[in-house]
């Protein structure tokens, strides 16, 4: 079977270092990997606007900055397809025909759709599209039979759903869906970014971002006013390293090399905690080293992207040609989706003739 990635991101704001640690990174490091057949990078500008349906102007500007995001991380259009979702028509059918396999509680039970719908005050006004989106997802997964779905934790619960629908069509209709694993970062703190605000999700919705487009002085005043240890006041004061944002966001992005780099009193990372628990280490210290850290993450990313600015009609041409050649995938899943589900009619000659002896007899 051949090795297949789908995975994307939705374009209601730029992309941030919850993006980057939970999936960004980890697709382009597969992409050059060579070890995939294909790799589909989908901008989810339909799965937006089930909860952002008021403000289609968000979503449309949103789309540019997400692909520059992309670009300036290194996705690289020779090697990944990447396209924006609503231009792919063919995932609607889908959606349409996933739906008779799915129970209204069976969504109901999903935790992260639970707690985005918190979040977003829909108490009982949930849009339908909103509430089944999930199945959505299952449809954009399985249109370009991915096998491998490089995601942050929160999308665990989607690709459940996926997997149970991808189960029953085939137990119904046969063999034709693809059943595709999430593949999470290995370093678990990366799974789900806190916010800068010690929340527990860095996410756009909560405002509580580090964007990889900020400008280097807008990331040093986000880390510099980071949410740490609220008891830890004295410097000379023990600290803790649960739950503060600035070990965590150290525990994604340090390298042993940073050390001699930016701190070379301290050996390793577990050193530089032993230190804050026992007391006598201040946050500023802390933050600047975490600092200098993204910094030098973050600046050859900024680098690329002032490039790719200058030439947006060229980035709006290579989404037109990945749509393209997104579609042609699509429609070939789609095509076997439908003689599964024996709705091909005028593609079954077989049917036609069977059905005129019938009523010949
Ligand atoms: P929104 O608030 O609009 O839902 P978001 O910030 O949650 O935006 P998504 O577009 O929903 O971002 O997520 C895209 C991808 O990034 C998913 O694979 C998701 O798991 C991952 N991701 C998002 N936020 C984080 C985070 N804080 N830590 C790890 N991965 C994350
Ligand atoms: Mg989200």
């Amino acid at each position: 079977m051949k090795k297949i990635i789908l995975t994307g991101d939705r374009p209601t704001g730029r992309l941030h270092l919850g993006h980057y640690v939970g999936s960004l990174k980890r697709r382009v490091e597969l992409q050059n990997s060579g070890l995939f057949d294909k790799v589909f990078i989908m901008i989810a500008d339909a799965q937006a606007l089930t909860d952002n349906a008021d403000n289609p102007e968000k979503i449309r500007q949103n789309i540019i900055e997400v692909a520059l995001d992309y670009l300036s991380c290194g996705l690289d259009p020779e090697k990944s397809t990447i396209f924006i979702q609503s231009q792919i028509a063919e995932l609607c059918e889908l959606s349409f025909y996933y739906m008779n396999l799915v129970t209204v509680s069976r969504l109901q039970r999903n935790p992260t759709v639970k707690s985005e719908i918190q979040l977003r005050n829909f108490e009982t006004s949930i849009p339908v599209g909103f509430f089944t989106y999930p199945i959505s997802q299952a449809s954009d997964i399985t249109a370009f039979r991915a096998t491998t779905v490089p995601a942050g934790e929160d999308q665990e619960p989607m690709l459940e759903q996926t997997r149970e629908i991808v189960r029953k069509f085939n137990s119904i209709y046969g063999d034709t869906l693809v059943e595709p694993e999430i593949l999470l970062p290995e370093n678990c703190v990366c799974q789900r970014l806190p916010g800068t605000d010690g929340k527990a999700k860095m996410s756009k919705s909560l405002g509580n971002c580090i964007y990889l487009s900020d400008t280097a002085e807008e990331v040093r005043k986000k880390v510099m006013s980071m949410y740490t240890d609220p008891g830890h006041i004295k410097v000379e004061d023990p600290g803790k390293i649960e739950g503060n944002t600035v070990f965590t966001y150290l525990d994604a992005f340090c390298r042993q090399e940073h050390f001699a780099e930016y701190l070379p009193d301290y050996a390793s990372l577990d050193e530089l905690k032993a230190h804050y628990q026992r007391g006598g280490l201040g946050d500023v210290k802390v933050k600047k080293f975490l600092n200098s850290i993204l910094q030098e993450e973050l600046e050859p990313i900024r680098q690329r992207r002032k490039v790719f600015e200058q030439d947006i009609p060229g980035v709006y041409s290579m989404l037109k040609a990945g749509c393209e050649a997104a579609r042609e995938v699509a429609a070939q899943t789609l095509a076997d989706v439908r003689k599964a589900m024996r709705i091909d009619y005028f593609d079954d000659r077989e049917l036609i003739e069977s059905q005129s002896q019938k009523f010949k007899a």
